[in-house]
Order: structure tokens, then sequence, then C-alpha cells
């Protein structure tokens, strides 16, 4: 095997990336990032399915990226259109023998590494290791399809049979460029005006900037702050920089992976002391993990069943913060300025929307996909599955939002500091 293409998806990272590590260097290596043109045009629930506040996000990540490559002797291309027919044509120009992928969650992502397949000579080799999660397949304490329906008992398993690898380290060196190969990315202007040009509220107290080193700095900063030391206390709050890692939407893009948290975590426990609050972290980290094999399982029917229901006026409304419940309201504005919303906030406006409007969860859940920097298919959908109760843990999560408005924002200041235009 001597020309290998990696195709890059969430997984935008070179430290604790399989694709990019090598037993036997190939003689070229092309990196290749697709922006499926579809997110950027066709509706689904009334809305696009990318919104200016992550593709920003993802063009920074992949700008940082490229830098990072450049820097070990590789390059990135970056195209818009049909992933598998533009990483098809790819792999016949430049007679690839080996295209390497992450196996993702969702079932869209998997649904293309399988059209890939079947458009590929069959002498090219297609290698998909999983990554970015705690656990690989292999590794898990409990097989996908006997994946119980709890989380509770899936944690059980996992930390009686806790062995999660540490992260691997970024490569020093990479294989060299395919001399006739394209390079480069072209620039977001180009792409879509809106999100070169969005910025965040600053109510939001945050700017999230995309890229492996500012993931990583932000991981550092948050521990340095003895963030794990309170977490368990913090993150359930509302406003401020700091409640929680807010370290989400590097983990969605894959700058970075959960092991390197993980790892953090451990490191800073070894210096300051382990707690049942550093303990939280590792803990949300499984939740992770455990919608990313349950998506797995679930195939297709992550989404729920299709076509989506015509928006009606209830959503409309929800959808622009004007329910006349000011903590839901407060969080829908605050998602759609600045693509952000802690747990606390995303559960009761998810739980209202579905319990007491009446709204259909896949119309909230294509709404989140728009609006979230940090959207990640398994995350969304089987958290918004969760708590509308479908599927396979029919529960549902109700939640009193005016008691919760009472106990989580007493003062009233998320209310006010969002109401308040
Ligand atoms: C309706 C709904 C939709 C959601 N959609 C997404 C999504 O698209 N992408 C996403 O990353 N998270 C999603 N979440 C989960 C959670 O709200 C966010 O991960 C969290 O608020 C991000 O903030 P943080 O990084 O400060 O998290 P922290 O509280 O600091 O937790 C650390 C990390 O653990 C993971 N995590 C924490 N809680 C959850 C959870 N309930 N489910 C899965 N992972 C979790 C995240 O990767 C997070 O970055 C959703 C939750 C709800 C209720």
């Amino acid at each position: 095997m001597s020309r290998v293409l990696v195709w890059l998806r969430g997984d935008l990272r070179l430290a604790d990336n399989p694709l990019l590590h090598f037993e036997h260097p190939p003689e070229s290596l092309l990196c290749v990032y697709v922006l499926d043109r579809d997110w950027l045009r066709a509706f689904d629930g009334g809305v696009t399915r990318m919104g200016p506040a992550r593709l920003r996000f993802l063009w920074e990540s992949l700008i940082a990226l490229r830098g990072e490559l450049l820097s070990r002797g590789s390059d990135l291309l970056v195209r818009l259109g049909d992933p598998v027919a533009e990483v098809a044509r790819l792999v016949e120009r430049h007679r690839i023998d080996q295209v390497s992928v992450r196996r993702d969650a969702g079932w869209e992502e998997s649904q293309a590494v399988s059209r890939l397949a079947r458009c590929l000579d069959p002498e090219v080799r297609l290698w998909c290791p999983d990554g970015g999660t705690l656990f690989d397949e292999t590794r898990l304490p409990i097989a996908v399809e006997a994946l119980p329906p709890s989380f509770s008992a899936f944690r059980r398993r996992a930390e009686r049979h806790w062995v999660v690898p540490s992260a691997m380290p970024a490569p020093i060196s990479l294989p060299p460029w395919p001399e006739t190969a394209s390079r480069g990315l072209p620039p977001l202007t180009s792409v879509c005006t809106e999100a070169a040009g969005w910025r965040p509220d600053r109510r939001g107290e945050f700017d999230f900037v995309g890229g492996e080193a500012a993931g990583r700095e932000r991981l550092a900063h948050y521990l340095a702050l003895g963030g794990p030391g309170r977490y368990k206390q913090t993150r359930n709050g509302l406003c401020g920089p700091d409640f929680s890692t807010r370290l989400s939407p590097w983990l969605a893009h894959g700058c970075l992976s959960a092991r390197q948290v993980h790892d953090a975590v451990r490191a800073w426990e070894n210096h300051h002391g382990a707690s049942d609050s550093s303990y939280w972290i590792v803990f949300e980290l499984l939740w992770r993990d455990y919608f990313h094999w349950a998506a797995r399982q679930e195939g297709a029917a992550l989404y729920g069943p299709r076509p989506l229901p015509a928006v009606n006026e209830a959503l409309e409304t929800w959808r622009r913060g004007r329910t006349g419940m000011p903590l839901v309201d407060a969080a829908m504005r605050e998602l759609a300025a600045t693509g952000w919303l802690s747990n606390r906030a995303r559960q009761n406006a998810a739980s209202y929307l579905v319990h007491e409007l009446g709204g259909d969860w896949r119309l909230g859940a294509a709404w989140f996909e728009r609006c979230l920097i940090d959207y990640d298919a398994a995350s969304n959908w089987g958290n918004w599955r969760y708590v509308a109760g479908v599927g396979r843990d029919r529960r549902g999560q109700r939640f009193d939002v005016s008691w919760q408005a009472e106990r989580y924002d007493p003062r009233g200041h998320y209310v006010t500091r969002w109401l308040s235009t």
C-alpha cells in the first residue's frame, strides 16, 4: 500500500487521530475534507441544516488543521459538493490504494461510507477505525447490539471494566503530498458570507474559536481555574463562561478527543486530588459515548420517521423565543445569538416544546442541528429522543420549567440578560 487518502469528517485534529498514525508510512498522503453542499441549501424542518455559527467554527478548525498539517510536511484539500462523489473522483485521479475514514455514529455518515465502498475499485482498501470516543467498539464493555436501554446500566458496566486507552500524541512528521494534487481551502466569504460575518452576541460571554490549539487552550484554562474541583456544583449554571467545561464544540468537530479530555482530567486529579466533582466530567463523557453507541445501534431510527411534519405556529414561537415562558424564551434567544446553550437550558427548552407545546421532537432537533456550534448527530438526536421518550428509553424527561427557573435562575439574571431587548 503506497498512496493513502484520509477523508476527514468529524476528526479535525492531529493528536489521537488513528487516521494519521502510520506503522509503515505510505509513499504519499492526501488529506481531504468535503463540505456537503446540501447542508447549506437543502431544507429540513424549514431550515438549512448548517447555520452560520457552526460553519464559521468549522472553517476556523480547517484553517488551523491545515497549518498543523503543513508544519509536518503534509497539507489539506477542502472541497464543496457531494462528499462521496468528490472522494471517489480523487481516488481515481490520484490512483489511491487506501481510503481511511473514521467510522462515525450517525446513520447518514455510515451510509456515505457504504456508498463510497460501492463506487471504489475492489483493489482499493477502505479502512474505517473508531475514533474520538473513550472506548473503541472492540473495547466496549458491552456489545453494541446488546447496549442497555438505560444509561445507568451502561455506566455501571463501563466503570466495572474501566480501561480507557491514553490518547496518542500528534505525529512529528507526515508522508509527502501527492505531486499533482490540489491543495488548500476556499475563503469562507466565497462559501457563505453570512458565516464569514457571524459573531456571537457578547451577552454569551464566550467566543468559540475553532481548531486543535484553541481546544487545548480552553481545556488548559478550565483546568488551571480549578474547574474539575467544583464542576459538579457549577455545571447547572446558566450565565458565565466557566460553569461547565464548554469543550463541546471542539469535541463535536474532533479538534479534541474524549480521551485527551479524560487524560487531562486524570492528570489534574493526580495533582489536586480526585473527587466526585472531577469524576463528573468523565461521567458526562460517558454519556457522550453512550449516545454514540446508541446511535450506531439505532441506525436510521435515530432521526425518527421521515418526512418531517410542516412547521406550525407553536414551533415558530418556540424557535423565535416568544412562547411567553421566560426561561425557555431566554434559552431560545441565547441559542440563536450565540450558537451554544448550557445543558440545563437545552433540557428545559426541549422539554417545553415536546411536553407543554405538543411540538414534534424531530423539528426541535432539526432546529438545534442548525443552530448549535457543537452539533453532533448522536448527542443531539439522542438527547432529543431521551427528552421526548421515544425509542430505547420511553420514560421521557418532563421538566417543570417554572420550578427550574426558580431553582437555577432565582434572581432572574439569565432571563433578564436575554429578554431585556
Ligand atoms: C436537547 C439536547 C440536545 C443536545 N445536543 C447536543 C449536541 O448536538 N452536541 C453535544 O455535544 N451535546 C449535546 N447535548 C448535550 C449537552 O447539553 C452538551 O454536551 C453540553 O451542554 C455542552 O457543554 P459543555 O461542553 O460545557 O459540557 P460539560 O458539562 O462540561 O460536559 C463535558 C462534555 O461531556 C459531553 N456531554 C455532557 N453532557 C452530555 C449529554 N447529555 N449528552 C452527550 N454528551 C454530553 C459533552 O461532550 C461535553 O462537552 C444536548 C443536550 C440536550 C438536552
